[in-house]
């Protein structure tokens, strides 16, 4: 186990490496505003009762039932990823500090600073907003779903069963809620206080802060503080990352990987490629015609 002295020392190594990483960013020219919002999920409060989910699904309107309702809490249980009928998704894992009290993650968009899904769109569909939110835009998409293949996190899913107009689904940070001034649906339901929404900065000095002051329940980590350049979502957890299955990233943005992606690996594959494109190409000229006939119907 990690001593005070070895969680002071990584600290003040992490703020070291942590202006080379900003000065690089700042050489690339592109910085997210210092004002940026995030969400701290503090895993060793929650009790997988689910509230979330069904918060997030009524403020995003996803239709029909979802296949396992809550508060089914043997849910959590199974693995699952967010998907189509759930932007967010709770699992279950062993505590590892605590036996016999599992620990809850807490599953979605994590909201990247760098995001690689906004690097490889070849289109500009995916943007992160300046106040935290990486979002779709629906009428720029052409489906070629490249930001499915370039997630670190493997989140983007895709409307497969929608003919003419998938849609790519994922967390989009409550948007238009926060852009209004209001708190993420989640953020708002949570009953055990788990989710804090505010200035990532501001979070980040809080977890770092819980980690000080009760260093035999956390594990000495702020997850996301740095992962693939730093993400507006970060974690505090119990258990080491690895045993509850988030992905173990290196600190350098992943854009510069899936650019490498789309440009490299993508070349050796050209028909699934050409496959896709002449999809998205498909599926806007649909959309365009199906947006047409609406007007002149007006
Ligand atoms: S987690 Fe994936 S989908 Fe979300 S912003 Fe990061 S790269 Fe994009
Ligand atoms: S921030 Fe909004 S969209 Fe994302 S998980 Fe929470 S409720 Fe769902
Ligand atoms: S609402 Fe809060 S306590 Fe319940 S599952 Fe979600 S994060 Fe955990």
């Amino acid at each position: 186990m990690r001593t005070r002295r070895d969680f002071f020392r990584a600290a003040l190594l992490a703020a070291g490496t942590a202006s080379v990483t900003e000065a690089a960013h700042a050489a690339s020219g592109k910085i997210p505003s210092v004002d940026r919002m995030g969400i701290l999920i503090d895993t060793t409060g929650c009790v997988g009762c689910r509230s979330c989910e069904t918060a997030c699904r009524a403020a995003h309107d996803l239709s029909g039932e979802p296949v396992h309702a809550a508060p089914d809490t043997s849910v959590a249980q199974v693995r699952r990823r967010p998907g189509n009928g759930s932007l967010t998704v709770i699992n279950q894992y062993p505590g590892r500090k605590e036996p016999g009290h599992p620990t809850h993650v807490k599953v979605q968009c994590m909201h990247c600073d760098y995001p690689a899904c906004e690097s490889a769109c070849i289109v500009g569909a995916i943007a992160k907003k300046e106040n935290g939110p990486v979002v779709w835009d629906s009428d720029k998409c052409i489906g070629c779903r490249y930001c499915m293949v370039a997630c670190p996190f493997q989140i983007p899913s895709f409307e497969y069963e929608e003919a003419l107009k998938p849609d790519i689904v994922k967390c989009d940070f409550c948007f238009e809620r926060i852009t209004a001034g209001g708190l993420p649906a989640c953020v708002e339901i949570c009953p055990m206080e788990v989710l804090t929404y505010g200035r990532r900065s501001a979070l980040i000095e809080m977890a770092r802060e819980k980690i000080r002051h009760y260093p035999e329940r956390y594990e000495h980590h702020v997850y996301g503080e740095f992962e693939a350049g730093g993400t507006s979502f970060l974690y505090l957890a119990n258990a080491g990352f690895k045993e509850l299955e988030f992905p173990d990233l290196g600190r350098d943005p992943m854009p510069g990987t899936s650019e490498s992606i789309q440009h490299g690996i993508f070349a050796y594959f050209v028909p699934p490629v050409s496959l896709y494109a002449l999809l998205g190409g498909l599926m806007w000229i649909a959309k365009r015609s199906k947006e047409t006939e609406k007007e002149m119907a007006e």
